[in-house]
């Protein structure tokens, strides 16, 4: 039996590996919308997060507000951003146009990823003529233009258009041995399906970071929706905690945090270090989630 003096998560801050934290958020739509972006943006930077993240619209749809929202947190906060970027319905030359546009905004990191096919994200991909071929080209053409921080995608439950694990596991070191610098996952509920993901990727030769990415649950409802098109899945016992709760947003609110403290203390007693955590641009959840991580704002 263990004391729990030996948990990682109950050590003092002096005693455990220093934590690194970082933060995705998604370029917002309206005015409102971006109010609440920077709003929260303000409440996570004092975390120091190694990276602040935006995403990238469906078929490069946010080109230039993911472009607008990177350059304007990096020089406001004084927080390191990354700019994700797809190569979907675009050429190679139409691709690194973009890139040296964050380039010569002094964007050095870059989330890099296939994307999915604008008919759905379970349709098949079809590249674009003359356009990249899948996440491992496209990082393979980002370190010919410059030398970028490149994070990559990575999947605990495989992702859908690999037939196998073998495939799955040889696609990650690819895009790793094309330049990346660390890999960061999709969202999952069960830590059993990371640690997998991790052993297998240590069996086949990977040594790069392989970064957890959590997604705190504000509505069961949404993150269940984005997960099933994105191929997480939502165990059994998840949604016993949630069901019922659509009418009582404060009860929703206590079981999400709880579910998402008990998914990353028992990552960070198995040794994991580096958290990306998909804020869908809130901060409430995330900011408790750091605090329990020993981060506090300065
Ligand atoms: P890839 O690594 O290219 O792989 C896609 C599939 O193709 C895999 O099944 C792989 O095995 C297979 N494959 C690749 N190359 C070959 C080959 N040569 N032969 C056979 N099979 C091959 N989407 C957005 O639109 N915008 C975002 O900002 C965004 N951010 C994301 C951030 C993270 C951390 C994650 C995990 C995903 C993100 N996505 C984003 C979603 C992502 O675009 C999709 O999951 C997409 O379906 C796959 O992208 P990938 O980079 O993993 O593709």
């Amino acid at each position: 039996m263990s004391h729990d003096h030996d948990r990682a998560s109950r050590r003092s801050a002096k005693d455990r590996p220093e934590l690194q934290i970082s933060f995705e958020f998604f370029p917002p739509k309206t005015d409102v919308m971006e109010e609440k972006f920077w709003d929260s943006i303000h409440k996570l930077a004092p975390l120091k997060p190694r990276f602040v993240s935006v995403t990238y619209g469906a078929g490069g749809s946010t080109r230039e507000r993911t472009l607008r929202m990177v350059s304007k947190v990096k020089t406001d906060t004084g927080v390191d951003a990354a700019a994700h970027l797809t190569c979907v319905g675009a050429t190679r030359d139409e691709v690194d146009e973009v890139v040296r546009g964050y380039q010569a905004a002094g964007i050095s990191r870059i989330v890099a990823l296939r994307g999915d096919s604008p008919a759905g994200v379970g349709m098949p991909f079809v590249q674009h003529p003359g356009g990249y071929e899948n996440a491992a080209d496209l990082v393979a053409g980002i370190r010919r233009i410059g030398d970028f921080d490149i994070s990559v995608a990575a999947y605990p439950e495989k992702h859908p258009q690999s037939a196998n694990w073998d495939e799955e596991i040889d696609n990650l070191k690819r895009k790793l041995d094309a330049g990346a610098t660390r890999a960061i996952t999709q969202m999952f509920f069960d830590n059993d399906d990371y640690f997998r993901l991790l052993d297998r990727a240590a069996a086949a030769g990977i040594t790069a970071s392989i970064v957890p990415g959590i997604q705190p649950i504000h509505s069961f409802k949404l993150i269940s929706s984005f997960a099933a098109k994105c191929g997480a899945s939502i165990p059994p016992w998840l949604a016993s905690r949630f069901e019922g709760l659509d009418d009582d947003p404060e009860t929703h609110a206590l079981v999400a945090s709880a579910v998402a403290a008990e998914q990353v203390l028992e990552l960070v007693d198995a040794g994991i270090t580096e958290f990306h955590f998909l804020t869908l641009n809130r901060s409430n959840l995330v900011l408790a989630l750091a605090r329990l991580l020993g981060r506090r704002p300065d």
